[in-house]
């Protein structure tokens, strides 16, 4: 029996530059380490204390890493630690067992998309209709799965996304702001039904989590545990439930906390 830590990845354990929230001086920022490489330059970072701590839970948990990127987007991440064993991308589409995609577990969500929600190409045609070119800079489809926009955030108007989220949910799909980018994501397709899958595959006794945005609202509820930052759209919410524990931190140091809890609580007696 183990310890299952899914973790989201972007904004709960990793920060781009504009994410990091530093607030003190320069000279007492906390050095940094790189993780991941876009295009040859440096994009997402964690401090060099969660760098150790996230190696210290890859060897006492099963480190999951969690997260709506596609398998592409994930695999130029180079975490610290062991190699995970499992990792769930595209928002629970994938599942990789040793890098490698689980066939059986992706026909199974293909099969429940095809039951339960209205098909990406509806999706991608509203967006392409009534997105501005004005604040979109770019339409996005990932893996066939979902679709997402990035945009310019000051000039994206409230009420669109309010009216996107509202014509979403009649059609089985849910919508979620993280950053410069609006996912629209079907209802079915999560990051906790993955994990439950991992937790029946590992045997799991005890199940801890966290993340920062919407998309990660049931992994935190499906979980034993969970933790969420003082930052990111379920912060924004005021956002919370039993089990899910509110940090204060923001940005980059509130990665380092999570890692922190979740270490805590898998060295505490059960
Ligand atoms: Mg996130």
């Amino acid at each position: 029996m183990s310890v299952i830590v899914a973790s989201d990845l972007d904004r709960t354990l990793i920060y781009s530059a504009a994410a990091l929230a530093l607030t003190m001086p320069d000279a007492r920022a906390p050095r940094l380490l790189c993780v991941e490489v876009h295009e040859s330059k440096p994009l997402s970072y964690m401090t060099e204390t969660a760098a150790e701590l996230l190696t210290e839970l890859g060897d006492t948990a099963v480190f999951v890493p969690t997260t709506t990127r596609t398998r592409k987007q994930y695999q130029r991440i180079n975490l610290p630690g062991p190699p995970p064993q499992f990792a769930i991308c595209a928002n629970g589409g994938h599942l990789l067992v040793d890098g490698e995609t689980d066939r059986d577990w992706h026909a199974r969500v293909l099969a429940r998309l095809a039951d339960e929600c209205a098909p990406l190409s509806e999706v991608q045609e509203h967006l392409l209709r009534t997105a501005d070119p004005v604040w979109v800079r770019k339409h996005r489809v990932a893996e066939d799965l979902f679709a997402y926009l990035v945009v310019e955030r000051e000039l994206l108007p409230e009420e669109w996304v309010k009216e996107l989220a509202a014509w979403a949910e009649n059609r089985g799909w849910t919508v979620s702001l993280q950053g410069r980018k609006i996912y629209a994501v079907p209802v079915p397709l999560t990051k906790s039904a993955a994990l439950r899958e991992v937790a029946r595959r590992a045997g799991a006794e005890l199940t801890l989590a966290a993340g920062d945005s919407l998309l990660d609202a049931d992994l935190l509820l499906a979980a034993d545990q969970s933790w969420r930052p003082g930052h990111g759209e379920l912060a924004d919410a005021s956002w919370s439930a039993p089990g899910v524990r509110v940090l204060p931190e923001r940005g980059v140091l509130a990665g380092e906390r999570i890692l922190r809890e979740f270490l805590h609580r898998v060295r505490a007696p059960r």
